[in-house]
């Protein structure tokens, strides 16, 4: 195709690639395309008023997705559109929400923090549109508002926190909204997965039986981020049936998109392993050779800690190249022009950085992606990302920050050592082809769906034909909390008796238990919670806690006051966190065959203590050391997916040499780090187990357990897409130039074994006769 936009990306890279004593690998480079749209005007049923208000803006008709949401809402269809950041997502909810709004109807705006519905909230009120009566509910809202807005306002923007503490219990006061009531929109709704999202669930679920209560039938209309399967996200989400909507048809400046594997180094780590050079480091000096090089380029890391090591790292780069330079060639003032985006700017501090960054002062920027909520740059020329950010939606609104109008950009995924990433840049077509990442949920968790059947009670009685909404373990759990005295059955239903609220009966934050407050010790600030299960593993004593991209030192955790010590520190290495876990079956739920072995879905108990913790430099990621820590063991019922092998399948290998138990281990660690690449999870959501020989299935067994309680839908992800998580898992371990293994591939950091055994070829074994796979040649 002939490009009609020079193309500056290509020589920076070779440039890149060119610095003497490079010895990282650029494993790929995608050109995506630049993509050129055109609008097809208003559907003709939206008023002339809001056609008007939106040429006011430069917006004088809608891109094709847009119009096909807008069409599906008016026509009465629940409707999920799942594109990219700056695809118009809002437009596509606004037109039907404010049509409908304009005909007499109200809306309701959700959003799972309040700083979006300000944002949305600005937007309309910018809009100016008359008869429309706009406000944000939450918890900020001065109580003489919260009267005015209940009986005027008809588009109110508010979280799920709010709508279950306050909208649905007091939904009597509510009932000329609900009456009304035509859309709801859900807005970010990729947020909603995991625990937080089974919760989230269910309040929608109360909030149609509200709505059905005063004969309202709202349309639904979901807003998310790139996802596979969005339809069937939204399903579960809403329990109701939903369209989806999944072209972008948005225009796009071109991007030349380079993975890049940083080198293994000399130094060696647990076991022997070699180091990978951390993403950092290696992010350092790429931002250091592109400024010299006058490119305009933004860095991402992890945490603002790492932005100022990166920045660091890159000016003394500079200072030396500058210094080795023949005259004038590298101008000495270069260091000065690279800067670390810091914690705290004042608004006019970020203004003054956007202008220095746009008028070439600032060259090169480090900065965790706290960026995104408060600096507006754009049109740069490159942008470094040190390790795979979690989802596609978050690698290319990182990426976007790239691109001026009719010239290419480049972006950079830098690799960390970790098996994912590993993957990632030896398996473009899982980032540039149609995504693998779902977001998953588990409404029917009956640690979640009782405290909500509670809640539903106390709203408006619950009766059988309510039963359907809420699933089919609705009846066994509402039996239990008869049986516990929760809720009273009588002829008519199931009602709330108790004096307490019902509420308050479900943390959707958290995960169950109490949570952990992290506290500043020298200045009392409540810094924020952590729920308990995960409080052993991320706040224990000397552990690096870092918080909205700010770093602080776990000096004590008090399990019985609840409550974690910290002090800001700059530490200059990272924790993790070890346990030991063992693990029984109480329940397999599903299975089938794979291979000569059998692949299961269903409830176990684990017991999981932590036990230490590691420690590994910013800089280099060696191993510092590994520190002893005194934790109570937690017992946990949730959801596990595992595979066993029978003696015979495996009696082979053993004799070939293969150390079962090592292989086995090191197939569990690999898994564990690629199941977030098919659902959306971090990898401390999960945690696995695996041995030679389980005393519940008597044969070898390798389990992957979701870290909540009750169950959070990932394990139940990874039974449904076994095949392609575990043949994706052993390509990582395969793509690893490693020759025993190493961070990238098969050791993990919380390993409460120290990674032993660990077998690498074992594993690969292993899996190809779990994929029956031919035996590799030779091997
Ligand atoms: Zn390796
Ligand atoms: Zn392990």
């Amino acid at each position: 195709m002939p490009s009609s936009s020079p193309s500056r990306a290509e020589p920076i890279l070779s440039r890149l690639l060119g610095v003497p004593a490079r010895r990282a690998r650029v494993t790929h480079v995608e050109h995506v395309p630049a993509r050129q749209a055109g609008d097809v005007g208003w559907p003709e049923w939206v008023s002339e008023v809001l056609v008007t208000r939106w040429a006011n803006q430069g917006i004088f008709g809608l891109w094709p997705h847009q119009a096909e949401v807008a069409e599906l809402a008016r026509g009465g269809r629940n409707v999920i559109i799942a594109t990219g950041t700056a695809s118009g997502k809002s437009l596509a909810y606004q037109v039907p929400a404010l049509t409908s709004v304009l005909d007499g109807g109200t809306a309701l705006y959700l959003t799972p923090t309040k700083a979006l519905a300000a944002d949305q909230l600005r937007a309309l009120r910018a809009l100016d549109v008359p008869g429309l009566r706009a406000a944000a509910f939450d918890g900020d809202t001065p109580y003489e508002e919260r009267t005015w807005i209940r009986q005027h306002a008809n588009y109110v923007l508010t979280n799920p926190d709010m709508l279950h503490r306050t909208l649905l219990p007091g939904h009597a006061r509510w009932s000329g909204f609900w009456r009304r009531l035509r859309t709801v929109v859900v807005d970010e709704c990729h947020g909603y997965r995991g625990v937080f999202g089974s919760h989230v669930a269910q309040i929608l679920r109360r909030l149609r039986r509200v709505c059905a209560r005063y004969g309202a039938d709202p349309v639904f209309v979901l807003a998310s981020a790139t996802a596979s399967d969005p339809r069937s996200f939204a399903m579960r989400l809403t329990g109701l049936q939903t369209a989806e909507v999944t072209t972008d048809a948005s225009p796009r400046g071109a991007t030349t998109f380079a993975l890049w594997e940083p080198p293994l180094t000399d130094l060696r780590g647990e076991g022997g392993a070699p180091v990978r050079r951390p993403a950092t480091a290696e992010t350092a000096d790429l931002l250091a050779d592109l400024v010299l090089a006058g490119t305009r380029t933004l860095a991402f890391v992890r945490s603002r800690r790492a932005a100022e090591s990166v920045a660091l790292s890159a000016r003394a780069r500079l200072a030396d190249l500058a210094a080795d330079a023949a005259p004038g060639r590298a101008p000495a003032d270069l260091p000065d022009r690279v800067a670390a985006y810091r914690a705290g700017y004042l608004a006019e501090e970020r203004r003054e950085l956007e202008r220095a960054l746009r008028a070439g002062e600032v060259l090169g920027l480090a900065t965790t992606n706290a960026l995104e909520l408060g600096v507006d740059v754009s049109g740069l020329d490159a942008v470094l990302i040190a390790g795979w950010p979690g989802t596609r939606a978050s690698l290319w609104q990182q990426a976007g920050r790239a691109g001026r109008a009719g010239q290419d950009a480049l972006a950079v995924l830098v690799a960390r050592d970790d098996p994912l990433d590993t993957y990632l840049v030896h398996h473009p077509e899982a980032l540039f082809g149609r995504p693998v990442e779902a977001i998953v949920l588990d409404p029917g968790n009956p640690y979640i769906l009782g405290p909500h059947l509670c809640a539903a009670a106390a709203e408006i009685p619950l009766t059988e034909d309510d039963l359907e909404i809420f699933g089919p373990t609705a009846k066994d759990v509402l039996a239990d909390l008869v049986h516990d005295g929760m809720l009273r059955r009588r002829s008519t239903g199931w009602f709330w008796t108790r004096r307490e609220r019902a509420t308050d009966l479900a943390d959707i934050r958290g995960s169950g238990g109490a949570p952990v407050q992290v506290v500043e010790l020298s200045t009392g600030r409540l810094l924020g919670t952590v729920d308990e299960p995960s409080a052993h593993s991320t706040v224990h004593a000397g552990a690096v806690y870092v918080h909205q991209g700010e770093t602080f030192l776990v000096s004590e955790l008090d399990l019985e006051a609840g409550v974690a010590l910290v002090e800001a520190g700059t530490p200059d290495y990272t924790t993790f966190a070890r346990d030991v876990t063992e693990i029984s079956v109480l329940d397999s739920l599903r299975s089938h065959p794979l291979g000569p072995g059998e692949l299961h879905f269903g409830s176990v108990e684990v017991t999981r203590q932590v036990v230490s913790y590691l420690k590994r430099r910013l800089q280099s990621g060696e191993l510092l050391g590994d520190e002893d820590l005194d934790l109570p063991p937690r017992t946990l019922r949730t959801r596990a997916v595992w595979w066993t092998l029978p003696a015979g399948a495996v009696a082979p290998l053993a004799e070939a040499g293969i150390d079962l138990g090592g292989a086995a281990h090191a197939a569990e660690h690999a898994a564990i780090g690629m199941l977030p690449l098919f659902a959306t999870c971090d990898r401390w959501d999960i945690g696995g187990v695996s041995t030679e020989l389980h005393a519940d299935t008597g044969m070898l067994t390798v389990f992957v357990y979701d870290g909540h309680e009750g169950g959070a839908g990932f394990a139940e992800r990874g039974f449904s897409r076994a095949l392609d998580w575990l043949t994706a898992t052993r390509e990582a371990i395969a793509s690893c130039e490693c020759e025993r293994g190493c961070p990238s591939c098969i050791q993990s950091p919380k390993c409460g074994n120290g990674n032993e055994p660990l077998d690498k070829a074992g594993a690969l074994r292993l899996l190809a006769v779990l994929l029956s796979l031919d035996a590799p040649p030779g091997g």
